[in-house]
């Protein structure tokens, strides 16, 4: 049985959505704020809003404290908006939440759509919890995309069939699934209607999308079809999932841009095997020796895990070499901690605390230093830079690079302009460039 929420509150006339976490989140983010306006509600600052979306992240570390001192922090000074809790914590602990901090609506990750539904549940009084895993998904009921940055999500598929013994996706986001080929189509293009130059598709292990026997590869390829579409990335990848037809696509596609999210955890194949990731180091850098082959400025990234159980120094040091080997461009990395329900919480032979800080410190050291060469090498390349926002310095513009470098540039360009920029700066984060009247050369 669920508790009813403590009080009835009047249905909401605005509302906020605050999304921790990954892209994934801040993708249903934006589909539950276009949902709610599209009911006639205005967005407000969450501080003043009478309704306050949630969604949260089951990642971040001690996720349920933090989802409890947000509401605390909602309800100071005797305020009382309607709480909505979204996301992956509201999917894994969904009930407790409504029993300890009596919000009023309590919605899983996969049962977003019905968002204005139990908002009025939670006007009326009543009950308002959803957690449900529906085979029909949740796209085809939400209200078309209106008003987009210049790069866009879109997320394509959802849910880990892995089970990477570390990690809850599989329990809160459920199986794979693919959105249809025509249902992606459509969506992409009315992104590009509504503003957006660049598609990042999105999906847990979104290089397992399928579609009646097509591939990721075969997605972007039609998308590419798309005139007013310039670029399309993709993110996050599994190894396992890196077909052939994906790596070439890399080669064969110009608007797909030379870059590659493929998390690894770990360099050590013992802690591959514990962690379940279903690959080996070897295996992993010949897919990377793969995609060089085909396009040999692509920009790598990956996510990285120090101290999984039973990590010894040894373990670590292949973790080191791994990254010396690969070179990175970019890459997350985060300290071990156990999630509730998983089989590594279990697990014997914890690392202490004090180990995995240093061997953290010590592994983004070498990744800071291999970020910086990689943007040390750029200064000189010529390339086209989406315009995305505006500096903080006078005439100052924010982009990307076709590698995901953030760049600075002094234009007159506007948000959503394609301008060709040389790179005549780098720093350890970003790097700078002037607009150059050449074609792009890298
Ligand atoms: S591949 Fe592993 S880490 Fe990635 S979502 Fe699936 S279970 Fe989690």
């Amino acid at each position: 049985m669920t508790p009813a929420p403590k009080i009835p509150h009047k249905a909401p006339k605005t509302f906020a959505v605050k999304s921790f976490g990954c892209q994934m989140n801040v993708y249903d983010g934006d589909r539950m704020a276009e949902l709610m306006a599209a009911q006639g509600l205005t967005q407000a600052d969450p501080a003043d809003a009478d309704l306050v979306v949630l969604n949260t992240c089951h990642i971040r570390e001690r996720a349920t404290e933090k989802v409890y001192s947000d509401i605390g922090r909602l309800r100071k000074h005797g305020k009382d908006p309607m709480i909505a809790v979204a996301g992956c914590v509201a999917q894994a602990e969904g009930a407790e939440i409504v029993r300890r901090a009596k919000v009023d609506v309590v919605v899983g990750p996969q049962a977003y759509h019905n968002l204005p539904d139990l908002v009025a549940r939670a006007a009326r009084g009543e009950a308002a919890l959803d957690t449900d895993m529906p085979v029909d998904m949740k796209f085809g009921h939400l209200p078309a995309r209106r008003r987009v940055p210049p790069s866009a999500f879109l997320t394509v598929q959802e849910g880990c069939d892995k089970f990477c013994t570390y990690c809850v996706v599989p329990y809160t986001r459920g199986a794979e699934v693919s959105r249809t080929f025509g249902q992606i189509v459509d969506e992409a293009k009315a992104l590009v209607e509504a503003g957006a130059r660049e598609i990042t598709l999105l999906g847990q292990n979104v290089n397992a999308w399928t579609d009646g026997g097509q591939g990721l590869h075969d997605l972007i390829a039609t998308l590419s079809g798309i005139d007013a579409l310039a670029r399309i990335r993709y993110t996050t990848s599994h190894p396992n999932d890196m077909t052939q037809g994906l790596i070439e696509a890399h080669r064969d596609i110009a608007k797909l841009m030379p870059f590659l999210h493929l998390p690894v955890q770990s360099g050590s194949d013992r802690i591959l095997k514990a962690m379940n990731r279903s690959h080996s180091r070897d295996s992993y850098l010949r897919i990377l020796d793969r995609v060089r082959a085909v396009r040999p400025d692509i920009a790598l990234s990956g996510d990285f895990i120090v101290g999984f159980p039973g990590e010894t120094e040894a373990d670590f040091a292949d973790t080191l070499s791994l990254v010396d080997a690969v070179g990175y461009a970019q890459a997350f990395s985060f300290k071990y901690s156990p999630r509730p329900g998983t089989p590594a919480a279990t697990m014997g032979e914890q690392v202490p605390a004090d180990v995995m800080d240093e061997r953290l410190q010590r592994l983004q050291a070498a990744l800071n230093r291999d970020q910086a060469a990689f943007n040390a090498a750029s200064v000189g390349r010529r390339c086209q830079l989406l315009v995305e926002r505006k500096g903080k310095l006078p005439g100052q513009m924010l982009g990307k690079s076709p590698w995901l470098q953030s760049v600075h540039l002094v234009t007159d360009a506007k948000v959503g302009d394609l301008v060709t920029v040389e790179i005549t700066q780098a720093g350890p984060n970003s790097v700078s460039g002037t607009e150059s009247a050449g074609l792009p050369i890298s």
